[in-house]
């Protein structure tokens, strides 16, 4: 069987841009190797996975379902794969919970959600991780810029069921950590949480890193904003499922994370971090290579979600040229499928991900007779995203 180069460039899709005279970025852009592909490749249009309670789908649903797995089942939270792809071990049964450091004023008001987007957050975390709570191991260890990963082992039952202290405003005051339901473990966490924020906050406020801040005139990382609680568990892998050997090129820690937890190999890759300037030309290197050893290589893009939550049309359609540019080493590659496709649409005039269909394009397989790849062009047929990793295997086949 041939192998596989997935890509996601995440967020790609989007929706009609004034500015660009009603196309989409993608449609708006010079794309001229994407096209070639499009053209010469099986092309068609996923529905992006999400729960019903959902405005739209978040990334890690969108992802567990573009790998062909159940979100019901395989979305553990978000906490879960920051955790895993922080590089925190976990075991069944432990907490895993996204942390920010934030800044607020004496009044616990919150005066900055990001603490100034503070990066040198070492030497706090070193201090947390010195409060002792009862019954509980707490371990905190530090992700991207400003964001930490807090880990809750115990012998005791704790639970991912607790809600968030984080206002998502400023000038508020955090909120209490609260029990989702009536557990005497979810309850039990809750009051154990409140008790750590109130804690750190004491070790975080006068702390020298804090007094330094201070000092030069930036805001403090005296809080701590807690949310996306999850609870680990081994599940069945993506190797046991599809039967292939999978390896993860990515910058973002989520997507690390994801990968991680579907049992794929996380290669590392210098320079690659997620953001607008990240190593394409040493991703796309290192996903050739990747594919030797493995069966499906898990390419990931993510500036372009990015540039559209901040609202930036131009930034986004500027990087899908961008992306396009560095796919030409790609275009002849032996043996191998090359799948382009993204995990949802994210509107960049509304700076947030939205509902919507995105396209896919399957390349080097039979065409069907598709000029361009876009959200329109590529329309038909739909699937829903959980069965596409099936649909390849099958065209594969045939
Ligand atoms: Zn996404």
């Amino acid at each position: 069987m041939k192998k596989i180069l997935f890509i996601v460039i995440d967020g790609l899709g989007d929706n009609p841009v004034k500015m660009f005279g009603g196309k989409t970025p993608l449609e708006a852009a010079k794309t001229p190797n994407l096209d070639l592909m499009a053209k010469n490749g099986f092309c068609g249009s996923l529905e992006p996975f999400m729960f019903e309670s959902q405005d739209a789908p978040t990334s890690e649903d969108a992802h567990i379902a573009l790998f062909g797995f159940d979100p019901k089942r395989y979305s553990l939270g978000r906490g879960i794969f920051e955790a895993l792809g922080a590089g925190i071990p976990l075991k069944s049964k432990d907490v895993a919970i996204r942390i920010n450091f934030a800044t607020v004023d004496s009044n616990l008001t919150i005066k900055d959600r990001r603490a100034g987007r503070i990066e040198n957050t070492q030497a706090l975390i070193n201090d947390l991780n010195r409060i002792k709570i009862k019954g509980v191991k707490i371990f905190v260890k530090k992700a991207w810029g400003y964001r930490a990963v807090l880990r809750l082992r115990s012998t005791k039952d704790i639970s991912p069921e607790i809600t968030s202290n984080d206002p998502r405003e400023i000038f508020k005051q955090p909120l209490k950590i609260k029990a989702k339901n009536k557990s005497r473990s979810a309850i039990f966490t809750a009051q154990l949480l409140n008790e750590f924020v109130l804690k750190s906050h004491e070790v975080l406020k006068n702390h020298f890193i804090n007094q330094e801040r201070k000092k030069s005139g930036l805001p403090p990382a005296n809080f701590l904003l807690l949310r996306g609680a999850g609870r680990f568990k081994k599940l069945p892998s993506f190797k046991k499922v599809w039967a292939m050997k999978a390896c993860c090129v990515a910058g973002g820690n989520l997507y690390k994370g994801i990968a991680k937890f579907l049992g794929m190999e996380v290669v590392k890759v210098k320079g690659a971090n997620g953001g607008i300037n990240t190593n394409l030309k040493e991703k796309i290197n290192t996903a050739k290579k990747c594919l030797k050893k493995n069966d499906f290589v898990f390419l990931h893009i993510k500036a372009a979600d990015c540039l559209a939550e901040d609202g930036n049309c131009a930034g986004k359609k500027s990087f899908i040229e961008k992306i396009d540019r560095h796919l030409k080493p790609l275009l002849n590659l032996n043996n191998s499928d090359i799948i382009i496709t993204c995990d949802h649409r994210t509107d960049c005039n509304k700076k947030m991900h939205a509902k919507g269909n995105v396209p896919f394009l399957i390349y080097e397989n039979q065409s069907n007779g598709i000029e361009s790849f876009s959200e329109k062009s590529c329309n038909k047929p739909v699937m829903p995203s959980r069965l596409f990793i099936k649909f390849i295997v099958d065209l594969q086949k045939k």
